[in-house]
């Protein structure tokens, strides 16, 4: 496969292309802005490949995605660039529109420029394969419910909603023009590479500084946990298996409270980062849990049935939420290299390098 991958030096494309290139023969172009949450740092490992390829490029720029296409002859993209964090969202919606709407819009366009010149068995075999949330089915009630494909749509936030758009300009790009698309929605990412803003670096890296570790409400919220390189696995499998037309849930099987997953966090750096008996009185890191203010229109539970895609493509998970916690917590306590760089802000240095 020759695969665009876009949005690649974000935390779940970084993963894509690190297996992609390390698991897989496939040639890979990774076409990114290179916003705050871009860090070609997570691509460090794989940047020296003659197969990997970055492209500085801007989904909303047309003629860019054009020379790209034409540059790397792909035979399938798999779109990973968004705006993705809710409460950026919340705070000013405007780059969420642009970019997770206009911008899925002006992709589709260049995607079926250049495929509707592509030869009939080429263009039979191409995949535009869309990456997409749990968060746009809203949320859900009671105890037992799930989030099936079938599911009609309820986002809440503005991202949610922008990226339930671009669901539907895909879905309409393959029946009134017949593009080969594939969607996937999935629920809440973590692992390895992920940018401190999200709730389990954020937990991680504070509690290390000592640092207030603040939890929405009373912390009561329900997610289910996916580990990011079970989620580049299983998109490589629809991305090469999956039938043209489908939509794939993705889920972890860990459906766990905000305060939980806090909690196990402060467990697993209190066995293996104790705390000094000197330190401010302070015996275990869930002293530092501090509940704040909720956030307007917060999702209450979100919980995924990935049973299509484990009967239909044979995908399951191999971390469990207390495996994957433990790599995450280790690899942060290993990486601070990584992690220091993204809160000095100094990975935003040098990344002018493009192949275009
Ligand atoms: P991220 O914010 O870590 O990375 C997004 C990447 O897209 C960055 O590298 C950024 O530079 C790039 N980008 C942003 N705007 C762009 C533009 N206009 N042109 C080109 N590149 C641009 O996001 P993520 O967590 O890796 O999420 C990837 C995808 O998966 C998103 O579509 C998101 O909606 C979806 N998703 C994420 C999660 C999660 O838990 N993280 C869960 C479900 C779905």
């Amino acid at each position: 496969m020759r695969v665009i991958v876009t949005g690649g030096a974000g935390f779940i494309g970084s993963a894509v292309i690190r297996h992609l290139i390390e698991n897989t023969t496939s040639e890979v172009a990774n076409l990114d802005k290179l916003t705050y949450a871009g860090n070609l740092e997570s691509l460090a490992s794989v940047e020296t490949s003659p197969r990997y390829h970055f492209y500085q490029i801007d989904i909303c720029d047309a003629q860019a995605l054009d020379d790209a296409f034409c540059a790397f002859q792909p035979t399938a993209v798999m779109h990973l660039a968004a705006e993705s964090h809710v409460d950026r969202s919340i705070d000013g919606p405007s780059d969420f529109i642009q970019t997770n709407i206009v911008g899925t819009y002006n992709l589709l366009e260049a995607t079926r420029r250049y495929w509707n010149e592509l030869p009939s068995d080429a263009k039979i075999n191409f995949r535009f394969h869309h990456i997409s949330t749990d968060e746009v089915y809203g949320d859900l009630d009671g105890t037992t419910e799930l989030f099936t494909e079938t599911t009609p749509y309820s986002p809440s936030s503005p991202y949610s909603a922008s990226k339930a758009s671009s669901d539907h300009l895909v879905r309409a790009w393959q029946r009134t023009y017949g593009l080969p698309v594939l969607l996937t929605n999935c629920s809440n990412n973590y692992g390895p590479y992920h940018f401190p803003e999200k709730l389990v670096p954020h937990v991680i890296l504070n509690a290390l500084a000592g640092k207030p570790l603040p939890v929405y409400g009373d912390g009561s919220q329900i997610r289910d946990w996916l580990y990011v390189e079970d989620h580049a696995r299983a998109l490589f499998e629809v991305a090469c298996k999956g039938i043209v037309g489908e939509t794939y849930n993705i889920g972890g099987h860990n459906e766990k409270r905000n305060l939980e997953v806090v909690e196990s966090i402060c467990d697993l750096l209190d066995e293996l980062v104790p705390l000094a008996l000197s330190n401010e009185g302070i015996r275990t890191y869930k002293e530092l849990i501090t509940f704040v203010k909720d956030r307007p229109g917060h999702d209450r539970r979100y919980a995924i049935d990935a049973s299509k895609i484990e009967r239909t493509l044979g995908w399951v998970p191999q971390e469990t939420f207390e495996t994957g916690l433990r790599k995450t917590v280790q690899w942060y306590l290993d990486n601070d290299q990584w992690w220091q760089r993204v809160l000095t802000g100094d990975y935003r240095l040098g990344r002018l390098g493009t192949d275009v």
